[in-house]
This record gives C-alpha cells, sequence and structure tokens, in this order.
C-alpha cells in the first residue's frame, strides 16, 4: 500500500498471511487523466474521457484479432489499495458491508474491472472509454466482454 488509507469508523481490519500463491505479471499500464484516487469516477463510464491501455512487448503481439466493434473487459491491479479490510463504510453509508457485498478497491486481491468500448488500436496502444482506475495503474488482462462471447463464441 503506497498510499496509507484511513479506517473509517465502523471499518474492520484482519491480519493476514503475506504468502503469495498465484504468479501474476503486469502485462501493461493504464494510462487515464486521474492522478488521485478521490478524483477517479467510482465505475467507469462509456460516455467518460478516452483512455490509453499500453500492452507491453511481448504481449502486443496478442492482440491479433481484437476488434474495434468488440466491447472489451479489462482487469487491472488496483495496486494503491490497502488489503486487509473486510469490513467497509464505502462514502455515503452509515453501515459496513462486507468486501465481498462490495466493488470497492480495497480487498484482499485488488483485481478492477471494468468493460470499455475500444476505440482503437495503434501498435501497442489501444484508446478506449469506460475505465476508473489512476494513471499508471498496472493491466493484468485483456478478453472480449462476455456478452460479445456469448454471441460469437469462436472467439
Ligand atoms: N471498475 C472496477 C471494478 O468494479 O472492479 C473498479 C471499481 S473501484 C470502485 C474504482 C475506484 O478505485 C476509483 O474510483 C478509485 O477511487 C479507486 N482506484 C482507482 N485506481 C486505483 C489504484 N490503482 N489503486 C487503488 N485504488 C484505485
Amino acid at each position: 500500500m503506497s498510499q496509507q488509507q484511513a479506517k473509517r469508523p465502523g471499518e474492520v481490519a484482519v491480519e493476514h498471511s503475506q504468502a503469495s500463491d498465484a504468479w501474476l505479471q503486469y502485462i501493461g499500464r493504464i494510462h487515464t487523466p486521474w492522478q488521485r484516487r478521490e478524483d477517479c469516477p467510482r465505475q467507469g463510464e462509456l460516455d467518460g474521457p478516452e483512455c490509453q491501455i499500453e500492452v507491453f512487448q511481448p504481449w502486443d503481439h496478442a492482440l491479433v484479432g481484437l476488434q474495434t466493434t468488440t466491447p472489451l473487459e479489462v482487469l487491472y491491479w488496483l495496486d494503491q489499495s490497502r488489503r486487509d479490510l473486510v469490513l467497509q463504510c464505502p462514502k455515503g453509508r452509515e453501515q459496513p458491508l462486507g468486501t465481498f457485498a462490495l466493488r470497492s478497491p480495497v480487498r484482499p486481491n485488488p483485481i478492477g474491472s471494468s468493460v470499455v468500448e475500444l476505440i482503437g488500436i495503434e501498435g501497442q496502444l489501444l484508446r478506449v472509454r469506460g475505465l476508473d482506475c489512476l494513471d499508471g495503474t498496472p493491466l493484468l488482462d485483456l478478453k472480449p466482454a462476455r456478452s460479445a462471447f456469448m454471441t460469437n463464441p469462436g472467439t
């Protein structure tokens, strides 16, 4: 956690293991207009500002076949999140809720996902709308959104 996040009244943190079970690699970086968490939208909007997804080599070769007509699901690592809260009080809520009842970035494995509109592909850069993360957020994965997959199961 690079920016210390204070707990709100009612929130509960737990001690937890630092051991890691999964081997993940960042396959790119997301470029957005937002430098501070509080400036990010809570959820991305398809009419939000244009953002860029930079796909690192050699994973840019995996973009073959990606089409701008296909809604894209983006998975990213919310790297500025604390990871120890089991009960949380999102802004505007009086009563705490369990982490798994929320889409809060604060979770044991801070994976975020958004379905975005793919506007264009320029080499290793994807131009998209619909993101809600900080500038520089690490990219974990890209895949056709489930809706597109259901109508075109060959993808
Ligand atoms: N759309 C994703 C989801 O539903 O899984 C993320 C939703 S989460 C509510 C979005 C919020 O996470 C933003 O409003 C911002 O406060 C916070 N956030 C954005 N980028 C982050 C990062 N790199 N690390 C930690 N928090 C981040």
